[in-house]
């Protein structure tokens, strides 16, 4: 399909260079990160970014190898049993990804994580403690039941969908996910009917995208006229692997107060994502940066078609085995960020499909891709951050496999290497 621009060549090992015009990343605050505000300001004509072979799988060798430890700031392992009292969880996204790009993040926007969230406290209920040594029976009968108490609390704050996977999502990069709304598809990942099918891809399709604006009313119709320009690619896909498709609801606010989800709660701090519990896609403008992108509408687009590629995700089934998967794992142990990294990069890789569907269409110009694609470079996992998205470099590399190749099998992250989903 569409070909980048030449003059690319393979990634060296250790990732490329920064961009000439690439500001210093400040060094991002202990805890649990979010997706790194975005260092730079993609330039004019975006010469220079780094660049792939048309074709080519991600290139190995960059990034960490897997069997990272854990993330610092993680005051749990998966798995360990809550401590009492801890608060609800507030996952979902990655809170600080705020920090709008320039501006170092705060503090405030990078809380400790929540010790590991309902997930775990389901899977490994508060261990009982032995009896305490002849107390009374009162003492006894008291503990007892304060522990039925919590565990049914937990229970109840996992089946409200009060969230699940701590799988940071960020920014513009993530998916909330939470029991519920996970039975569509085929449960599976790897061998998912959705993967299977070597020519299963996006036609081109000439999308008319509304104008873009701040203004809220003008930004809802520039995502809602985008979102069923994205159903219209994505449904005959379904249709072809005969499942069903539902097009997600789209929630777009000024920013985040107020906005009340399944996944996040009460919670304001939180990016654009999509929330499987309620198939919607939040996308509060607050939180896309654009003060530094302005009017490179295009950016946002390709954040719009990563959370509709979660969706994707959750129709086909992908996601609620993914889910299951991590439960089982623990989410944040290795197996469980690693699973998060492979759903984050397809999510790219369907993104990058979709922009080469609109851009064979001739809604996107080859400058507009340019912009694209050197932003799907800079998403992402920074240091210190929580190892859920992939590094900047498979980032990018698999929003271009997925702009190159226009295929869904192209996209199995499931099947990639370690190094490729690192
Ligand atoms: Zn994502």
């Amino acid at each position: 399909m569409t070909r980048p621009p030449s003059g690319n060549g393979p990634i060296p090992p250790g990732g490329r260079p920064p961009h000439p015009g690439q500001r210093p990343v400040p060094p991002p605050p202990p805890g649990y990160g979010q997706r790194p505000g975005y260092p730079q300001q993609p330039g004019p004509g975006q010469s220079g970014y780094p660049q792939q072979q048309p074709g080519r799988q991600p290139a190995p060798g960059y990034g960490r190898p897997p069997g990272y430890g854990q993330p610092s700031g993680y005051p749990q392992q998966p798995g360990q049993a809550p401590r009492q009292g801890f608060p609800p969880p507030a996952y979902g996204q990655q809170p600080g990804y705020r920090a709008s790009g320039q501006v170092p993040r705060q503090p405030a926007y990078r809380p400790p994580m929540p010790p590991p969230p309902a997930y775990a406290q389901a899977g490994a209920p508060p261990p009982v403690r032995p009896a305490p040594p002849r107390r009374g029976r009162w003492a006894s009968i008291l503990v007892i039941l304060i522990l039925v108490i919590s565990t049914f609390l937990v229970r109840a704050a996992v089946r409200t969908g009060l969230n699940a996977f701590g799988s940071g999502d960020s920014v513009q990069t993530t998916y909330a996910p939470t029991p519920g709304g996970e039975s569509a598809g085929v449960a599976a990942t790897v061998d998912n009917p959705l993967l299977a099918g070597e020519d299963l891809t996006l036609v081109p399709a000439n999308c008319k995208y509304t104008p873009w604006s701040t203004e809220v009313g003008t930004a809802r119709t520039f995502f809602e006229t985008a979102a069923t320009c994205l159903s219209n690619a994505w449904k005959p896909v379904f249709d072809e692997i005969n499942l069903p498709f539902e097009a997600p609801k789209v929630n777009v606010s000024a920013d985040t107060n107020g906005i009340t989800t399944l996944c996040t709660g009460n919670s304001s701090n939180f990016a654009a994502f999509y929330c499987s519990a309620d198939q919607t896609i939040y996308m509060p403008i607050s939180q896309l940066q654009t003060d530094l992108f302005k009017n490179d509408w295009v950016v946002y687009l390709s954040v719009f078609a990563h959370e509709y590629g979660h969706h994707v995700q959750a129709q086909s089934g992908i996601l609620g085995k993914v889910h299951q998967q991590r439960r089982d794992a623990g989410t944040r142990s290795d197996t469980g960020l690693e699973l998060s990294r492979r759903t984050e990069l397809q999510a790219n890789c369907f993104d990058g499909m979709y922009l080469a569907s609109s851009k064979g269409g001739g809604a996107l110009t080859t400058a507009q891709i340019g912009v694209a694609r050197t932003d799907s470079y800079h998403r992402g996992d920074s240091a210190g951050d929580m190892r859920d998205h992939g590094t900047s470099q498979n980032g990018g590399a698999w929003f271009e496999l997925g702009f190159d190749k226009n295929r869904t099998a192209q996209c199995n992250t499931f099947s990639a290497s370690g190094k490729q989903v690192s």
